[in-house]
């Protein structure tokens, strides 16, 4: 995601935060610190004012339910490695959380159990916080001099928020996680996954609807600024609902071609030793091919592009010659003609490409990228229409 950047690593994944949790965490900090916490530590003042204690408990506490969240998404990305799907990274942003899950599953069992793993583990926290505020309060009943009210505040406000975090999550609307359960149940008895996602789409456009209505209704009436908060979060999940839902109808259209019948076969070659000069010059000018093929004539020794031409300071063109520049063959993802346009489009996200090589037996038989996926499902488009 663009303006976000990573702050750690876990079981393989790059864990990033975007620039809007930064908003929302200054919020909640501020909010909890200086006014829930003050009021709730102490209670018998007449203007509680915010200390130490009460905005560092702010800190905390924010900082936990953010740590929730990202356990939360770390669970559903457990599930997707379980069931062989790679995941990408995961962002904490101004909403929550998305981990990026490379590939869609293929199959209904995978997709609920992916789903199903989020708000289980929201779940799970929200009852380990619950039992320690509950356990907490006993302690303190017996023991009125220990000072355990800001532990009792804390805990108590991640079990909420834990538990509010499964159930909002579990609303059968897609892409909610409870949507996806929803999407995955019908897939498995229609076994039509595209008529499954429509169904499961429109409860989820259904449930923004509700949102913006509630959000609507609060703000209006009851001059409840958290209502603007509904009206924002059901835009979003309007906007992800429709996503979704295109992003199918894109995967299986792509699911019934094979790599073989959308390839460039124009394979322009570049022998490894020319200059960089005579490169931008002699290939990338004239002709049209985004990617060239640089071979010794007997095998394919990797690739080159205009990107790679751009990372070289133009006064060293002449001195460097194209294998120092290019992917080489043991870095580069390739394609198979076999594949299905579908897991090709996956290769292409998981490589950050626009286009990679098509290598059939040791062979390079083409080329295939976004632009002709992009070319193909326009053209099925048109085909329907007209
Ligand atoms: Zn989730």
């Amino acid at each position: 995601m663009r303006g976000s950047f990573r702050i750690a690593r876990i079981m393989g994944i790059d864990i990033s935060v975007d620039l809007s949790w930064f908003i929302i965490l200054f919020l909640m900090v501020y909010s909890l610190g200086f006014f829930e916490f003050p009021r709730e530590l102490y209670p018998r003042t007449f203007f509680p004012r915010a200390d130490v204690l009460s905005v560092t408990l702010g800190i905390v506490t924010s900082l936990l339910l953010f740590a929730s969240v990202l356990a939360h998404e770390l669970s559903h990305s457990w599930m997707a490695i379980q069931r062989g799907i790679p995941v990408m990274n995961i962002t904490l942003f101004i909403f929550g959380g998305v981990a990026q899950i490379a590939d869609e599953p293929d199959r209904p069992a995978s997709e609920f159990l992916i789903a199903i793993m989020g708000p289980l583990m929201s779940v799970a926290l929200a009852a380990v916080f619950g039992a320690a505020w509950l356990w907490l309060q006993i302690i303190e009943n017996f023991n009125f001099a220990l000072p355990l009210t800001p532990l009792i505040l804390l805990t108590g406000l991640l079990a909420q928020a834990n538990g509010a975090l499964a159930l909002f999550n579990l609303a059968p609307g897609f892409p909610l996680d409870g949507g996806r359960v929803f999407r995955a149940i019908l897939w498995a008895i229609l076994r039509d996954v595209r008529r499954a996602t429509r169904i499961a789409t429109r409860a989820g456009q259904l449930i923004a609807l509700i949102l913006i209505g509630f959000g609507g209704w609060l703000f209006l009436t009851e001059f409840e600024i958290n209502g603007i908060w509904y009206i924002l979060i059901a835009f979003f999940l309007w906007n992800a609902a429709g996503q979704g839902y295109r992003q199918t109808v894109v995967r299986e259209t792509l699911r019934d071609v094979r790599v073989a019948q959308l390839m460039t076969r124009e394979v322009q070659v570049v022998a490894p030793d020319i200059s960089m000069a005579s490169f931008v010059t002699e290939y990338l000018i004239p002709r049209r091919e985004q990617t060239f093929a640089v071979s010794d004539g007997r095998a394919l020794l990797g690739t080159i592009t205009l990107n790679h031409a751009q990372r070289v300071p133009r006064d060293r063109w002449a001195a460097r010659c194209v294998r120092d520049e290019m992917t080489p063959r043991a870095r580069l993802s390739v394609l198979e003609p076999q594949q299905t346009a579908a897991a090709a489009l996956g290769l292409l996200s998981r490589a950050g490409a626009d286009e990679l090589p098509v290598v059939e037996d040791g062979q390079l038989v083409g080329f295939l990228g976004r632009r002709e996926l992009t070319r193909f499902l326009n053209l099925k488009i048109e085909l329907k229409t007209r």
